[in-house]
């Protein structure tokens, strides 16, 4: 739905606008540096701006792919009526392999014995089963060891009741452009696809990069480059790895100031009584908590008024409380910003991860599903 922006008529307490005219012009911005097929990185709900909304505006801006983590979330999609080709990137149990078929949808495939399983229920469904090969070139992860990479591929190739779609490897460390592995992990996945290659038994889809990757190492694209944290406007690693001009965040954050009121000297704020007045102090109620993603224990600040003022701790289930002196005309009904812009004040999702000692991507993951979605841009507004 579109939401007129805030206003006496919004039924939100707090809420999360997502700017889908921001994912469809990050796309653009991947793609033109990239110069490649985008997969659009959707697990996770979006990294928390919401799964199908997202996925839909990321193919208008352009993306060719959708990848996730899950099956269900695979799911999800094609339930949405999306129907660009997806990747599993993750675990996906054997029993699921009839519906991948039927719903064309590709699995991440790193194990001989889970291999052979997907074959044997590939052919009782009278199907083939896409599968992109996972290479472990030093993640530690998911995918078969270089070495084992050339067997694995002959195999794979020869099981009548698999397609082999792709072949794929992680950077550990792609967001530190300097880390040694990843000149190491580069070689050793070139190693493994010139073998490959050699015997002719090269798959459609070769892809290694991550958002970082796909930034600033233009020599491990190949075929496809698979982006999430760069679609939502969000750096893959600050300050090292930061977004180039042009990425915008699609998230913003907001609240509706619940209450306010003056509490007199020497009286105690929240579970705990944290925080006691140091003299009469005009005290605001914010409806957000910990159960929506915002950290416990951690003083954070909020945008209201145009200006940065301290939410005090230790933050509650459903409200957090904020000290207000310095803004006299504070009301209840005021616009409160957590993540995102406010007159000339900003607070990035980076910003909050670096107080709350995490990265951005488990700020955004970690915001609530009770958390409204706002969509804004549903249709595109203008084009590239
Ligand atoms: C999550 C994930 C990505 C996307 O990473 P970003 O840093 O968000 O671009 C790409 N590939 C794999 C295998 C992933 O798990």
């Amino acid at each position: 739905m579109d939401l007129p922006p805030y206003s006496a008529n919004n039924p939100h307490s707090t809420w999360l606008e997502i700017d889908l005219d921001a994912v469809r012009d990050n796309v653009g911005c991947l793609s033109a540096i990239s110069e490649r097929p985008v997969m659009a990185v959707v697990k996770a709900n979006a990294y928390g701006h919401g799964l199908v909304e997202v996925a839909r505006a990321a193919l208008e801006g352009g993306a060719s792919w959708c990848g996730v983590a899950r099956f269900e979330e695979a799911l999800t999609l094609r339930d949405a009526g999306l129907e660009c080709p997806i990747l599993v990137m993750g675990y996906v149990p054997p029993v699921c392999v009839p519906q991948a078929i039927s719903c064309q949808i590709s699995l991440a495939l790193y194990d001989r014995d889970l291999g052979e399983d997907y074959g044997e229920r590939a052919r009782s469904a009278g199907g083939r089963l896409r599968v992109h090969l996972k290479v472990d070139t030093g993640m530690g992860r998911l995918g078969v060891s270089p070495a084992d990479s050339l067997d694995f591929t002959r195999w794979a190739w020869r099981n009548q009741d698999l397609e082999v779609e792709g072949l794929f490897t992680h950077f550990a460390r792609s967001d530190e452009p300097d880390a040694p592995s990843n000149p190491s992990q580069r070689t050793a996945f070139q190693n493994v696809l010139h073998a490959i290659e050699t015997e002719g038994l090269r798959p459609r889809w070769v892809h290694a990069a991550n958002s970082a990757a796909a930034l600033y190492m233009p020599d491990v694209r190949y075929d496809l480059v698979r982006c999430g944290i760069a679609l939502y406007g969000l750096d893959p690693s600050y300050p090292e790895c930061v977004l180039p001009g042009g990425f915008k965040p699609a998230l913003t954050w907001k609240a509706t100031l619940a209450s306010v009121k003056n509490l007199p000297a020497a009286h105690g704020v929240g579970y705990g009584h944290l925080y006691v007045t140091s003299r009469e102090e005009k005290i605001g109620v914010l409806p957000v908590g910990y159960a929506d993603g915002y950290r416990r224990m951690v003083p954070n600040e909020v945008l209201i008024g145009g200006m940065r003022l301290p939410v005090i701790k230790r933050i509650c289930m459903d409200q957090s409380m904020l000290v207000l002196d310095g803004l006299s005309s504070a009301r209840v009904g005021d616009e409160v910003v957590l993540i995102g812009c406010q007159g000339d004040q900003k607070i990035r999702a980076e910003d909050l991860a670096a107080s709350w000692n995490t990265n951005n991507y488990d700020v955004v993951c970690g915001l609530a599903a009770r958390l409204p979605r706002v969509y804004k841009n549903s249709i595109r507004t203008h084009k590239e």
